[in-house]
């Protein structure tokens, strides 16, 4: 039987880097074993789901290059796929448990609820269904009926222990007593996640459940599902957890963690992608590998049982060594949108001639644009530019001026050899008599290797940054 198992999300604003990390295990379990991956929406929540986040989340997932087989907007024998899209087949589902006996209308109130979960946490017991209205009589119905209580529907577990046998965390059992009976359908008609969950992994033949650990509880209840479907259930994998540097439960004021502030970001796909891949899964000592690699050595039983900590550091790492691979042309395409969004008027030409220079010093995409701004637009230096003009005095870049106008071929091997010859012949050192060039002609102390730069940048305008620079210095004490 071929593998099929699905990406299941919520969606209810961006894709955090936990679901993306679900998707591309799922997704590489999926090309792995030449199966199909199959996109499923869950947005019966309707309090949460905005079509805003259902197309950011296809997007996150297009842009990470996890494609889906079946899903919204691919088709599929299977479909629909939002759930949404398939309350009736719940409702369907939910009246014939409801035919069979194994579930039964609750007409107790949140309130009643409440008090009784409260109540029994202060005998010290647990705060479980009570399961009294699985014991009421034809009477006591018609009577809430008559009342008109709304019902919801509970599903019956019958109490029996459910092992679990996952093929990350290895067999669980969970004691009958422990499992409640559980609400499968709200009275106002729309399904609880723990049945439309399990009607469309049953339905959509799913023959693995990949998930966060979080919802590991859910499992045996869905299992006894699937046995009232008179189906077996799927192989569940649940993957831990991601945690920050703190080892605390990765969040917000840990940093990034949307899919989406990463590319704007400048991280590539391919980098986040590969950094996902390795986030509580090693296969083996290296740490760079391209897709079809890591697809090859997937293995979803060898994913670790302990949260994966996050380490933006380590992705940023990862990201400038994916930088450094791209073909300059590919870089120069990647990195316009950034100079744009910086503001910085660019064209391709100018940019294929400088990414060469920058591509050892960036660790991401937008930080192109500090890089290369001196390029596209006039530069005031900054305060260390400032600070290290004054120190050298208008005399050293006066001087600097003077040679580079002599310079007969305009490249840096020349450039840098005039700046050589000034450098000798001042008795400073090199960054000594250096730096204040670059501070003058690229208004920074960081910038691309200073003759390249120079050489990009053309003689005019070096000669004029030089000169300002130095009309602008106090004059030596
Ligand atoms: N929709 C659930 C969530 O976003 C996941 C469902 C599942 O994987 O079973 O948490």
């Amino acid at each position: 039987m071929s593998v099929r198992c699905r990406f299941a999300p919520a969606p209810s604003g961006q894709l955090h880097v936990g679901g993306a990390r679900t998707a591309l295990f799922n997704w590489m379990f999926a090309r792995h074993q030449e199966g199909a991956f199959i996109l499923r929406v869950e947005d019966t929540d309707a309090s949460r789901v905005t079509e805003e986040s259902v197309d950011q989340l296809k997007e996150a997932l297009r842009w990470l290059g996890l494609d889906w087989d079946e899903g919204p907007d691919a088709g599929g024998d299977a479909g629909p796929y939002r759930q949404t899209e398939r309350l009736e087949v719940y409702r369907e589902v939910a009246a014939d448990l409801r035919n069979r006996d194994l579930a039964y209308p609750c007409y107790c109130t949140p309130e009643e609820l409440a008090e009784r979960r409260k109540a029994a946490e202060a005998r010290g017991e647990p705060p479980r269904y009570d399961g009294r209205c699985r014991r009421l009589t034809d009477e006591e119905r018609a009577a809430f009926e008559a009342e008109g209580r709304p019902a919801a529907l509970r599903f019956a577990t019958g109490g029996k222990d459910v092992t679990v046998n996952d093929l990350i965390r290895g067999e669980a059992t969970f004691p009958g007593s422990d499992i409640e009976d559980f609400i499968v359908m709200r009275s106002n008609g729309v399904p609880t996640y723990l049945l439309a969950a399990a009607v469309d992994d049953h339905r959509m033949g799913m023959t693995h459940v990949i998930r966060g650990e979080d919802l590991f509880a859910s499992t045996p209840r869905q299992m006894l599902l699937f046995e009232a479907f008179g189906a077996n259930p799927p192989r569940y994998a649940h993957v831990p957890l991601i945690v920050g540097p703190d080892r605390q439960p990765l969040s917000k004021r840990h940093g990034a963690v949307a899919v989406e502030t990463f590319r704007e970001e400048g991280i590539l796909p391919e980098a986040l992608f590969n950094y996902l891949a390795l986030l509580g899964w090693s296969p083996g000592e290296e740490e760079i590998l391209p897709r079809e690699e890591l697809i090859r050595r997937f293995d979803i039983s060898a994913v670790q049982h302990h949260p994966a900590a996050f380490d933006p550091q380590k992705l940023e790492w990862m990201n400038g060594h994916y930088i450094r691979e791209l073909p300059d042309e590919e870089l120069t395409a990647r990195v316009m949108p950034f100079l744009r969004d910086a503001g910085i008027d660019a064209d391709d030409a100018t940019v294929l001639a400088a990414v060469p220079f920058i591509k050892e010093r960036m660790k991401t995409l937008r930080e192109a644009g500090d890089l290369l701004r001196f390029l596209f637009e006039d530069v005031t230096p900054d305060q260390r530019a400032s600070k290290v003009i004054a120190k050298a005095g208008p005399a050293h870049l006066k001087e600097a001026a003077a040679r580079l106008a002599e310079v007969e071929e305009w490249r840096a091997p020349e450039i840098e050899r005039v700046l050589t010859e000034l450098q000798e012949g001042s008795g400073l050192s090199r960054r000594e008599a250096w730096q204040p060039v670059r501070a003058a002609v690229t208004g920074s102390t960081v910038s691309p290797p200073l003759f390249e730069s120079i050489e990009l940048l053309g003689r005019e305008r070096t000669l004029e940054r030089l000169d300002r620079s130095a009309g602008n210095s106090p004059p030596e004490s």
